[in-house]
């Protein structure tokens, strides 16, 4: 007698792929700033199903709540450095403390949310099949010694210092991603990120702009840390999230700079920022923190030619954006 094995059923992602059309997007750190805002561009896709997973270490529900409830939206407190069992088509995996003062705070577990953090959503991607994006940092390239940078710049990276479990997490975050990709064919997109700004950053993060703005609205000295003619490039959040969307959706693996080439020195952006904003502000020099990279600018070429990419808000733009946002949470009424 010869019993015969009925066919296995289909996972439940075969399943939700057979019967709805629709993509199921998880993005990991979507409680915070840049996490928000492209949350709220999937969403605007009604063919998207999104899940946030984040432990609101520097995220808040604040930051999606015009999203809680909404039938295509799914919000779970979950830290990263644990194992997560989803059904998944997409994941942007962007759960990571982004500013020195955070990051730096218990730098054991910045690390671990780097590493073992990213190996759970790789692991999460090869089961179910998913392509996942890596958010890595303009950080990978240290105290750059070329300049601007391009993609094939290998960095100049302490691995000692107190930046380190930021950026060596990244560069190994980057490696497991490429790992992997090679060695068990996962879909993989790495983008390395230059500063951003915009709308819902924390006022009290510590980051250059968020706290220029916050000092200038509150009346305080703007605080240029010394020499000051340290520079960066700053992109603003809609154009970070837009060349996202484009590495996710295009055709090549990265690492591909996505930021804004337009440079400046920290006592130009003050002065921006005063003239802005509040010109009756001082701007006080004050103690830089150790291992500050000198200058940074992405070579932004191949996001140009790979995803049709360039950022398109000028910094005098964007700073009135943040202004008004800041403005609301502050408490500080408009100027007339
Ligand atoms: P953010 O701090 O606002 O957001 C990070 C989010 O990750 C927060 O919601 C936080 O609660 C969550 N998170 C942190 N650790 C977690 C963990 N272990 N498990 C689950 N969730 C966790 O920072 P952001 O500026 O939105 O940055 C987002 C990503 O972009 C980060 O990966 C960061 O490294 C990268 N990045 C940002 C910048 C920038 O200028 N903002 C620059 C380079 C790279
Ligand atoms: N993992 C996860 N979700 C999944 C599948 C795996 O979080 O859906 C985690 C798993 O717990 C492991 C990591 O991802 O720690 C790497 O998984 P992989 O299968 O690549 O390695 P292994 O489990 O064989 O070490
Ligand atoms: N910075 C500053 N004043 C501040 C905060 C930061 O002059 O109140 C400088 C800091 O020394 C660095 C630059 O601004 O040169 C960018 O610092 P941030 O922490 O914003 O980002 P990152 O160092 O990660 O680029």
């Amino acid at each position: 007698q010869t019993t015969t094995k009925p066919p296995p059923l289909p996972s439940p992602l075969r399943f939700s792929k057979f019967f709805q059309s629709n993509m199921r997007i998880l993005v990991t750190g979507g409680a915070g700033f840049i996490g928000s805002h492209l949350v709220d561009k999937l969403m605007e896709n009604e063919k998207n199903e999104v899940i946030v997973a984040d432990n609101y270490f520097t995220g808040s529900k604040d930051n999606l709540k015009k999203w809680i409830g909404h039938p295509r939206f799914e919000l779970i407190r979950h830290d990263v450095t644990e194992p997560l069992l989803i059904e998944v088509d997409q994941i942007y995996h962007l759960a990571c403390p982004a500013s020195p003062i955070f990051y730096k705070y218990n730098p054991v577990k910045t690390i671990k949310t780097n590493v073992i953090g990213t190996l759970n959503m790789l692991g999460l991607a090869k089961r179910v099949g998913a392509r996942i994006l890596l958010t890595s940092t303009s950080e990978v390239y240290g105290d750059p010694l070329i300049h601007p940078q391009p993609e094939t710049y290998w960095g100049n990276v302490n691995p000692i210092g107190v930046r380190s479990c930021y950026d060596e997490g990244k560069r190994v975050a980057e490696t497991l991603m490429f790992d992997y990709h090679r060695q068990h064919g996962i879909q993989i997109r790495i983008a390395r990120i230059f500063n951003t700004y915009g709308p819902r950053m924390n006022i009290d993060d510590g980051r250059v702009v968020s706290n220029f703005i916050a000092q200038a609205l509150r009346g305080e000295p703007l605080t240029v840390q010394k020499p000051g003619t340290q520079t960066r490039s700053f992109c603003y959040v809609s154009d970070m999230v837009d060349g996202l969307i484009r590495l996710m959706e295009g055709e090549n693996t990265g690492p591909v700079n996505i930021g804004n080439p337009g440079e400046f020195t920290m006592l130009e952006l003050a002065e921006t920022v005063k003239e802005l904003i509040n010109p009756g502000i001082e701007i006080k020099m004050v103690e830089n923190t150790p291992d500050d990279p000198r200058q940074r600018k992405p070579d932004i070429s191949k996001a140009k030619e790979l995803l049709g990419w360039e950022p398109k808000v000028k910094l005098r733009d964007g700073l009135p954006l943040m202004e008004e946002d800041f403005r609301s949470r502050l408490g500080v009424p408009k100027r007339n």
